[in-house]
């Protein structure tokens, strides 16, 4: 940590996500691209009010449902995704019995090297997608972005790609697979196209999810079942932007000016 943030910095949590990121980069863990991706994220974080919001809640018990009724469920790891909630992926496909497989836009040898040995270090068990595992490809991807492990993503029948481009995300779709996505951005490709879209900050999402798997995990799978029957994605990505608009109405009537 090399920054001394005060404890009542309107954008201390922020920051030090931020902060986090930046050692994910120096460490080879985060791509340079990564930070740029953040800052993306980081500009719906703020409309939303940097909080969990309703829509949020209800993806999340429905992602919880999709992962404990999956017969092969896989968490699919980034950098970012890696810096952030390292422990988080490991608690929850430990409680899940997910596997998790490194997926990478950038991929090089360094990075998902850099990333398994940043996973194993937090607990987990395997990590998969890395060097000769990542032997198997998706089809319509191009070069080194459609790597995938034979054991991990190509099998999978559901996927958390949390932070996803939205081209790899049509392409799972396009394999059958259910999508679940962590992404802020209720208007990206990703959010659009996953068949459950969280849209929150991954790390406020993340541990949710896994206390949500925690919650669900005893429940008769007919409970589960009529969770994922009742979801419905599109009213989400409508809400979390009705929430938006409503939200930058109501600050546009408020006096804006900061007095100091
Ligand atoms: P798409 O390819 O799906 O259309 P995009 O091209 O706009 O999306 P990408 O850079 O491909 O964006 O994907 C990164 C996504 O991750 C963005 O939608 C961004 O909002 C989101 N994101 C970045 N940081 C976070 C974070 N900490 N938590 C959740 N989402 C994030
Ligand atoms: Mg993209």
């Amino acid at each position: 940590m090399r920054l001394n943030i005060p404890f009542n910095h309107p954008r201390r949590e922020s920051l030090l996500i931020r902060e986090k990121l930046v050692d994910g980069f120096r460490k080879g863990i985060v791509a340079p691209e990564g930070l740029i991706a953040h800052g993306r994220g980081e500009c719906f974080d703020y409309i939303l009010g940097e909080k969990t919001q309703e829509f949020a809640l209800r993806a999340i018990e429905a992602a919880a449902a999709a992962i404990l009724l999956a017969n092969h469920p896989v968490i699919s790891v980034n950098g970012n995704v890696a810096a952030l909630v390292p422990e988080y992926i490991v608690k929850l496909a430990e409680e899940s019995g997910a596997l998790i497989e490194v997926n990478l836009f950038y991929r090089t040898r360094e990075r998902e090297e850099a990333i398994k040995q940043h996973l194993l270090s937090h607990g987990a068990r395997e990590v998969l997608g890395v060097g000769e595992d990542a032997s198997a490809t998706i089809p319509e991807l191009f070069s080194e972005r459609r790597r995938v492990s034979p054991r991990g993503i190509l099998i999978a029948d559901v996927v958390l790609v949390p932070l996803e481009d939205g081209d790899r995300t049509e392409a799972l779709k396009r394999l059958g697979k259910f999508v679940v996505t962590i992404d802020l951005n209720p208007l990206s490709r990703t959010a659009r196209t996953a068949d459950v879209t969280i849209i929150d900050n991954v790390v406020r999402a993340m541990p949710l999810l896994v206390e949500k798997v925690r919650e669900l995990k005893g429940r008769d799978r007919e409970v589960l079942k009529e969770i994922i029957s009742r979801y419905n994605n599109n009213e989400i990505l409508q809400e979390a932007l009705r929430f938006i608009s409503h939200r930058l109405v109501e600050l546009a009537s408020r006096e804006l000016r900061i007095r100091v």
